[in-house]
């Protein structure tokens, strides 16, 4: 018999091993999209690697991403195709200390460590490919 039939629920930890969460599911498949549109204008080819910024403010979990992006991949003709991430931190800068901060540990809250005023963000919420490379598939015709 199998166990736990009958709860109407899986534990989110085995849940996610095997569906890529919806809202990065989204994001690869348009990553996808710009990446083969880049490809077919470039004469087309079996795309190899892309290379992707993404901003700490982006709401996107590279690990997830990276996810989703196999599973986007895996049974079309750029199987195997690797996303790299380059993960982009937010300048965030006091305007009372006029200095670049992190911010206050132990708070998800962008509160200055010295003085508690709230920092100025900049940045950090780009999604934007940098760049990939594809081989041809022109000389095998
Ligand atoms: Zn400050």
């Amino acid at each position: 018999m199998a166990q736990n039939s009958g709860l109407g629920w899986t534990p989110p930890r085995e849940r996610s091993r095997y569906t890529p969460p919806v809202h990065e599911m989204g994001i690869a498949i348009e990553v996808y999209r710009t990446c083969r549109e880049t490809v077919e204008a470039h004469g087309g080819g079996r795309l190899q690697q892309a290379r992707l910024a993404v901003g700490e403010l982006s709401a996107v979990e590279p690990e997830l991403l990276v996810y989703a992006w196999e599973a986007v991949v895996e049974d079309g003709p750029d199987a195997g195709a690797e996303l790299v991430i380059e993960w982009h931190p937010a300048d965030q800068r006091c305007a009372a200390c006029g200095e670049a901060k992190d911010r206050a540990s132990g708070s998800w809250m962008r509160i200055c460590p010295d003085c508690g005023m709230p920092l100025e963000v900049s940045g950090g919420d780009e999604l934007d490919v940098l760049d990939l490379s594809f081989e041809t598939t022109e000389a095998t015709g």
